[in-house]
Parts: structure tokens; C-alpha cells; sequence
């Protein structure tokens, strides 16, 4: 039976306990047909570790440990008690960030810089959702005085989380503490290329006492584990983070089952639009922000971009040149801003895009190739003359890929923007309120960025419009994702 944790040396060069099992009411264990799949660095294209992959049975058995939890205390107790176990797991995530990050960039590729964004905002989301656990207030509605209505939210019960690989600790808290803080318990399947960091957080929430059924994570595949959870009959709620194929699918197996909740963040292809009267200096980081940030591999990526015709040639020489500049290489060199894309998958899909856009006419303005042949490393990609109808420009890439368009008037540009099936995220660039307003208004995405890019906070709402998803999470929000109104109504 291979082991249940393994040492790994990090590049840095210190050494950690990493657990390799499956989670399951607090204890690692293997998968009960002891079954095992290879972790890959996509830096080195060298195996990290094996880790145990759960079977529809080890996920009965986290449902299990996850109904018991959930009859219990945990939700049925002062919900400030739960508030007290988030805020116990941030702290004890805080005091081991600097392994969570280092952990992160090895698995999934992405630069250390990155990496430790991530943790910082894990750590503050974990700790927003400890503070609203004990104030998710209930109402009393007014129907005259021989009536006493009580409506109070409640958990849902035991949550399956299916979750994604290029943001493998983030997406964990966006699904583990609004659940947690409103008293439901989980059972979570991390994506199958980046399943540490998830089950080091796991080994961490145990040291901080949470109890034992409350968290269970399952690492395993999509068409197994995945749709054990999809289509469990105790599992009252899905959350998926993912492509929208696949986002499709789950909402068909959760209605199918036993109409699971279901909250969706799926794919994107989101506009970002520069203005003629930007501010220079400031657009150019954010498109650089926008498009190559975490190696492109962010759902609301800045991956369309339209500059206005009056500064189109300024901003188009001044991106090339910053995207030359973007420092791509060994995620854990401090400089490094872009490291590898986390699978060779997601190499072949972006190399494959460019051949389409050369194919369909598109300018290659820099870019389109491998950096080096070992490890998953592109250069930063940037196509211009893209028109709407070629697939570079419809379809979501997911990597360092940006394709430019001009437009001339802000209704052109929001046409544009609006011409898609996906509507995650948008952002603008003006020193112009008005047209700042103006477009904001008027664009079917999620979340409008003015004057910034990929620019998250904890208390700011986040989910698509469209084939983007269902739901929101983060903010208040996402609590109305993880709970139901009940109300009682009695007669005096
Ligand atoms: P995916 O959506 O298939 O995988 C995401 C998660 O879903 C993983 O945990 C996977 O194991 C799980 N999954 C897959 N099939 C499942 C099923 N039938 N039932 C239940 N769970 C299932 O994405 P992918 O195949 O890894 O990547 C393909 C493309 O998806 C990417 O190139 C990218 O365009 C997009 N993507 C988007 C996001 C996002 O955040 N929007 C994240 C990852 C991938």
C-alpha cells in the first residue's frame, strides 16, 4: 500500500510531512480500493508524489462521517462556536503560509508570487466568513398580533464541492468557509493535477480542532469521484468551479438525482476595454494583469481586449513590449511573474489555439510558442486583427493568450463585450466617470473592474451572468448559496 503521507523537499529547500490519503472524519486513510494516481510538477514534469483516489464507496463513507457532523452540534449549536473553529484555521493557515504557498507553486505550477497572493487571500476570506458564522440573523414578519412568524436560515446539510486546478487553495475556501460559517458540512474533490495543498489544509484544519466529519476531502477524477458526489442521495447541494461543459453536466446529474442546490462558476471570455483617455501607464499593467496573471489560467481573464481607435497603436506597442517583459520561468524565483500552465493538456490546447488564429487570419504580435521543452512554460501570447466570428476570440483558452479588436464608439465596445455566451467579468479603462458609468451598466458580466484587473476582495460578490454560472460566492452573497429559509409560523 503505497504511504499516507510522503516527505517532499520543496525547491526552497525545506522539507514537509505531505498527506497523501484520502480525508475522511478526520482521519487519513486510503481509498478502499486502494487505488493511488501520480502528482506531476508541470515545472519539471517530474511525479511529486502518488495520492489515494476515492471511489463512489470511500465517498459514501465521507457522506457519512459528513451526515453524522451535521447532526450534531455543529449545526445545531451557537453558531459562534463555528465562528471560533474558522478563525482557529486561519490562524493555524497563517502560521504555515510560507508551506501553502511553496506547495501551490509546486503543484500547480503557478509562480510563487502568485502562490502567496493566494494564501493571503485564503486566510482573509476564512476569517470574513468566521466573523459572519454568528450573524446570520433570522426575522420576525409582522402579520398581526395572533401570529408569531419565526424565519430563520438553516444549513443545508452534508455540500459536495467539486473543485478546479488553477486556483486549487482559493477555490477551497470560497466553497469551505461559507459552508462551514453557516453550519453545513462538506465533503470536497479536488481537481485531479493539484490535490496538495487541499489535504495539507486538511491536516491543518484537524490540528485546529474542527471536528471530526465536519471537513472531508476525497482527491480523485471527475467521471468517478466527481459524479459520485454529483449524483449522491445524501448530498443536499453541489458547488462546482469549472469549465462550463462540465458545469452543464453536474447540473443535469444533481437535478436528476435528487435535485441537489446547485451553484456553478464556470468558464469565461471577458472583455477588457481601453479607452482613448485612459491613463497610460495604469492600463498596461492591467492588461498584463488581466491576460497573464496565474499564466492566463484564471476564469475571468481579461482575454479580450478592445482598444479604442485614437490610442490603439500607443497601447498596442506598449503591451508587446510589457508582455516581452513579463519575467516567464522557475515559479519559485522571486521575479517570476508567469510559471508553467499546470498540464501538458492545457500546453497542447493553448499551442493548438494559436495555429487556429495564424490559420484564421489573426496577427501574431508576440508570442505563440513553448519556452524551453521541459516543463509546461509558453510565452506570453498576444494576437491582434481578431474578429469576432474565429475562435481565438469565442472560445475560452485559458493561458497567456490575449487577442486584441478595435473599436470605435463605448456602444461598439459594449456590443462587442456583450456578443458572448459568457459574461464573468469585464473591465474598462477611462479616466471618464461618465463613461465609466455609462458601460458598466450596460455590460452582462459580473463583475466590472474600472481602472483595475483581477482585483478580488472578500466582501465583494463573485459569479457570472450567462453561461458564467449560477450563484455568487464570496460577500454576503455567498451565504445565500449555503442556506434555506425556514419559517415557522405559530398561532397564538
Ligand atoms: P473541468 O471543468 O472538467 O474540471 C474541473 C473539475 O471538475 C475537476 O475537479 C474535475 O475533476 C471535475 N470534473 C470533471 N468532470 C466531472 C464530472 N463528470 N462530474 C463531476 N466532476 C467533474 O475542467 P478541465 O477538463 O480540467 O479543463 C478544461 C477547460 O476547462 C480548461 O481548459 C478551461 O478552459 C476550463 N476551466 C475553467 C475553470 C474556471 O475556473 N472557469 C477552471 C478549470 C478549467
Amino acid at each position: 500500500q503505497y504511504p499516507l503521507s510522503k516527505t517532499i523537499t520543496l525547491p526552497t529547500g525545506e522539507s514537509y510531512e505531505q498527506p497523501t490519503g484520502l480525508f475522511i472524519n478526520n482521519e487519513f486513510v486510503p481509498g478502499k480500493q486502494h487505488k493511488t494516481f501520480e502528482v506531476l510538477n508541470p515545472s519539471t514534469e517530474e511525479e511529486i508524489c502518488q495520492v489515494h483516489e476515492a471511489r463512489a464507496e470511500d465517498v459514501d463513507a465521507a457522506v457519512d462521517a459528513a451526515e453524522a457532523a451535521f447532526n450534531s452540534e455543529w449545526s445545531l449549536g451557537d453558531p459562534a462556536l463555528r465562528g471560533k473553529a474558522l478563525f482557529n484555521l486561519a490562524d493555524i493557515m497563517e502560521a504555515h503560509k510560507d508551506t501553502l504557498t511553496a506547495i501551490e507553486s509546486l503543484d500547480n505550477g503557478k509562480a510563487l508570487q502568485s502562490a502567496a497572493g493566494d494564501v493571503g487571500l485564503v486566510i482573509q476570506y476564512l476569517r470574513y466568513c468566521a466573523g459572519y458564522a454568528d450573524k446570520l440573523d433570522g426575522r420576525l414578519v409582522e402579520t398581526g398580533s395572533n401570529y408569531l412568524n419565526l424565519v430563520r436560515r438553516e444549513p443545508l446539510g452534508v455540500c459536495g464541492q467539486i473543485i478546479p486546478w488553477n486556483f486549487p487553495l482559493l477555490m477551497w475556501s470560497w466553497k469551505v468557509g461559507p459552508a462551514l460559517a453557516s453550519g453545513n458540512t462538506i465533503v470536497l474533490k479536488t481537481a485531479e493535477s493539484t490535490p496538495l495543498s487541499a489535504l495539507y489544509a486538511a491536516k491543518l484544519a484537524k490540528e485546529s480542532g474542527l471536528p471530526a466529519g465536519v471537513l472531508n476531502i476525497v482527491s480523485g477524477f471527475g467521471k468517478i469521484t466527481g459524479e459520485a458526489i454529483t449524483t449522491h442521495p445524501k448530498i443536499r447541494k453541489v458547488a462546482f468551479t469549472g469549465s462550463t461543459r462540465t458545469g452543464k453536466h453536474i447540473m443535469a446529474g444533481a437535478a436528476n438525482s435528487n435535485v441537489k442546490k446547485v451553484t456553478l462558476e464556470l468558464g469565461g471570455k471577458s472583455a477588457n476595454i481601453v479607452f482613448d483617455d485612459c491613463n497610460v501607464p495604469q492600463t498596461i499593467q492591467n492588461l498584463v494583469t488581466g491576460i497573464f496573471y496565474n499564466s492566463g489560467e484564471v476564469c475571468c481573464a481579461g482575454s479580450r481586449i478592445f482598444i479604442q481607435e485614437g490610442i490603439y497603436n500607443e497601447i498596442l506597442s506598449q503591451f508587446k513590449a510589457a508582455a516581452e517583459a513579463v519575467k516567464v520561468g522557475n515559479p519559485f524565483d522571486p521575479e517570476t511573474f508567469q510559471g508553467a500552465q499546470t498540464s501538458q493538456q492545457q500546453l497542447d490546447k493553448i499551442l493548438g489555439y494559436v495555429e487556429k488564429g495564424k490559420k484564421d487570419g489573426a496577427t501574431l504580435i508576440t508570442g505563440g510558442e513553448r519556452l524551453g521543452n521541459k516543463g509546461y512554460f509558453i510565452k506570453p501570447t498576444l494576437f491582434a486583427d481578431v474578429t469576432p466570428k474565429m475562435d481565438i476570440y469565442e472560445e475560452e483558452i485559458f493561458g497567456p493568450f490575449g487577442v486584441i479588436t478595435k473599436f470605435k464608439t463605448a456602444d461598439e465596445a459594449i456590443a462587442l463585450a456583450n456578443d458572448s455566451e459568457y459574461g464573468l467579468a469585464a473591465g474598462i479603462h477611462t479616466e471618464n466617470l461618465n463613461t465609466a458609468k455609462y458601460v458598466s451598466d450596460r455590460l452582462r458580466a459580473g463583475t466590472v473592474w474600472v481602472n483595475t484587473y483581477n482585483d478580488f476582495h472578500s466582501a465583494v460578490p463573485f459569479g457570472g451572468y450567462k453561461q458564467s454560472g449560477i450563484g455568487r460566492e464570496m460577500g454576503e452573497a455567498a451565504f445565500e448559496n449555503y442556506t434555506q429559509w425556514k419559517a415557522i409560523r405559530v398561532k397564538i
